[in-house]
């Protein structure tokens, strides 16, 4: 699974280089998409079944959009915020991973939403290595986002991630009495979760476009979404989809 985690990484580098103003939402998943390729990764996203399958190798949000964007003719300007979200399997085995950037100058209060929802997701990997259970992760999570004054999407989830890319359990980024009564996990050696906090800087609400696909916030107010291949080890967690450590490169991990 780190060898997928490290073409994801990978593709996160390709496609971040691009981000900037007139380049199209488009390109960077053609760009994302030549990488898997060259890479002998296998595009997760394409073809993922909905009322149309997904038609591209990377979910590319921007803006209100929250999650699932369709990479297309948009071009980004100065000021946009954009989620770009995609996976890989390698030999079998799958990453998945999301950043957001900022586009040209963002406005401060923009960028506090951009910190926090990365903040977020550092606090629940390192919540990993310090908690039993993902309620308490979760809750804390929650807390961290509404201290900030922001809100947490409620309607995606993270997830299990191996063979499939999504797999159980559901790990969701807030904890209600249902979860933990319902569906609480431990948090023990061998579990691999995708962790993907969705924070937005008004109402928690979402709503579907007409492509199917895009969910935007019902407000028109941006939405941040950061998400990493996070594996429990013995010696804590492990994240999967982050940058090459010493010794190790895209393609060649052992
Ligand atoms: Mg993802
Ligand atoms: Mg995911």
């Amino acid at each position: 699974m780190r060898r997928a985690g490290l073409v994801v990484w990978g593709a996160h580098q390709v496609a971040g280089a691009l981000v900037k103003p007139g380049v199209t939402t488009g390109e960077i998943d053609q760009a994302v998409d030549r990488f898997f390729a060259q890479h002998d990764a296998v595009a997760l996203f394409k073809g993922v079944p909905g009322k149309v399958p997904f038609p591209a190798a990377c979910c590319i949000s921007v803006n209100d959009e929250v999650v699932h964007g369709i990479p297309g003719p948009r071009a980004l300007r100065s000021g946009d915020v954009i989620s770009i979200d995609t996976g890989c399997s390698v030999g079998g085995w799958c990453g998945d991973s999301a950043v957001t950037h900022p586009v040209g100058t963002v406005s401060a209060e923009v960028q506090r939403l951009l910190d926090c929802t990365s903040g977020v997701l550092a606090l629940a990997i390192q919540l990993m290595g310090a908690r039993n259970r993902w309620s308490d992760v979760a809750q804390e999570m929650a807390h961290f986002v509404r201290d900030h004054g922001f809100s947490v999407v409620e309607n995606f989830v993270g997830h299990g991630i191996g063979r499939k890319m999504h797999e159980d359990p559901q790990v969701p980024n807030f904890c209600s009495p249902a979860f933990r009564k319902n569906h609480d996990f431990e948090i023990e050696p061998g579990l691999v979760i995708a962790v993907e906090p969705m924070v937005n800087m008004g109402t928690k609400k979402v709503r579907v476009l007409a492509d199917h696909w895009t969910q935007s916030t019902v407000d028109g107010l941006p939405s941040a979404h950061f998400e990493h291949t996070v594996a429990i080890t013995e010696a804590g967690p492990l994240v999967l989809t982050a940058p090459p450590a010493e010794g190790e490169m895209v393609g060649t991990a052992a």
